[in-house]
């Protein structure tokens, strides 16, 4: 689970971390005044789920009520593009508004997983600002890399190991030591997959402050987080939270082919062999090993509701149910949800004859396909219809 900015500066605050003082978080329709600003400059900071808002447009500094009363109105509800949102823009619903900090230096610290040692790793640069891929990229020999013991956290030597590196200095060493020890405790204590601080700053009058925060949560832990579990989803779309509400995994895509299968692999499979035959699929949907006449319809409505649809494909591999009930249940929601998209069904497993002769006297215009293969090019035939 992605944080934004605002959320994360929480948990920074919660680990002693320094975050820059705050005036508020302001949502679309909110007006200046349901916030106390003491203190001009202030910093108007879009909260989406991306980074590279201040090249974007997403950051602006307000030296005065008025200017921050403008900058407000204009950035919430504006559809902020940044380099990391592929093209496509995000909504800025929220913003955060701190007190402007006055910068003298830019540093960048993260902690994240070191996927080939299996440990946590504290990556670092006394270059900040910039993204670390771009400073992996064209300054390699700034990055500096230092393991976590998970049992021990990270050692005092080794804090103060990367403090030199990062030429943090000496009065503000033992500061820099805290914070680094803290943000790996929070690492490690929240089951953080990152937890990144772009840039950490020094202001001019020598603190050192956290100034952008980059939190992810590892959704497998949200268990044992109640606190994060709570937080609003910002990473699902509305028919993402509808079909989590009644049990289905479901992802939507960009195609317009929409997939109900059995089985997150075979889903998978049926993603690639859709593409593979030239098209492209709507959605990812699971409807789980059951796949009960209940199932069935929500997950026909699901896909339907999505109005990219074109062409519906089945794929349900009769294993633990048989392909007779399925092809019964694939017929009953079919009538309950008035399907108006052509509809391939593959279907393949125990009793699969019995399942086609159903599906076949149905009075319902089905496409029936004798592999995944065929069923793929079938529906890819049928949407450009
Ligand atoms: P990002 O672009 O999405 O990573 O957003 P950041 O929060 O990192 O802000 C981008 C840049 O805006 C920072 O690297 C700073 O240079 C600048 N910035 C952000 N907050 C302040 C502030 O309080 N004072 C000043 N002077 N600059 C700021
Ligand atoms: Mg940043």
């Amino acid at each position: 689970m992605k944080l934004v900015e605002y959320e994360g500066k929480d948990l920074f605050k919660k680990y002693n971390i320094p975050i820059p003082n705050r005036c508020g978080v302001l949502r679309i329709g909110d007006d200046i005044s349901k916030i106390r600003i003491d203190k001009y400059p202030v910093v108007i900071k879009a909260q989406v789920l991306a980074g590279g808002r201040g090249k974007a447009g997403g950051v602006k500094i307000a030296k005065n009520e008025d200017e921050a009363r403008s900058i407000i109105k204009n950035m919430l509800g504006m559809t902020l593009v940044t380099h990391q949102t592929q093209g496509k823009g995000i909504k800025v619903e929220e913003v955060l508004i701190d007190e402007a900090s006055d910068i003298s230096r830019e540093i960048y610290i993260s902690v994240t997983m070191d996927r080939k040692a299996s440990v946590p790793v504290v990556v670092a640069s006394k270059e900040g600002g910039m993204s670390i891929e771009e400073l992996a990229k064209e300054k390699p020999e700034l990055i500096v890399k230092m393991p976590v013991d998970v049992e021990a956290g990270l050692m005092p030597w080794q804090a103060k190991d990367v403090g030199y590196r990062l030429e943090i200095p000496k009065n503000l060493l033992n500061d820099f030591i805290n914070l680094i020890t803290n943000l790996v405790k929070l690492f490690i204590e929240y089951d953080a997959s990152l937890v990144e601080i772009n840039p950490l700053i020094i202001t001019a009058e020598n603190k050192i402050i956290a100034l952008d925060s980059k939190v992810i949560i590892d959704d497998n832990s949200l268990f044992r987080h109640p606190d994060i579990a709570a937080l609003p989803d910002r990473e699902s779309s509305e028919l993402e939270k509808e079909a989590k509400r009644i049990g289905i995994n479901y992802i939507s895509l960009d195609g317009n082919i929409g997939c109900m299968v059995n089985g997150a692999g075979l889903a998978m499979a049926t993603l690639d062999t859709i593409k593979l035959a030239g098209g492209e699929a709507a959605n990812f949907l699971d409807v789980g090993g059951g796949a009960n006449v209940e199932q069935i319809t929500n997950a026909f409505k699901i896909i339907l509701k999505d109005n990219k649809v074109k062409g519906i494909l089945v794929n349900i591999f009769g294993g633990i149910m048989k392909c007779d009930n399925i092809a019964k249940g694939i017929v009953e929601a079919a009538k309950n949800v008035d399907v108006n998209v052509p509809v391939v069904v593959r279907l393949e497993g125990t009793n699969v004859k019995e399942g086609k002769e159903i599906l076949k006297n149905s009075g319902l215009k089905f496409t029936q396909a004798e592999s995944l293969w065929d069923g793929c090019k079938k529906a890819v035939e049928l949407v450009k219809q």
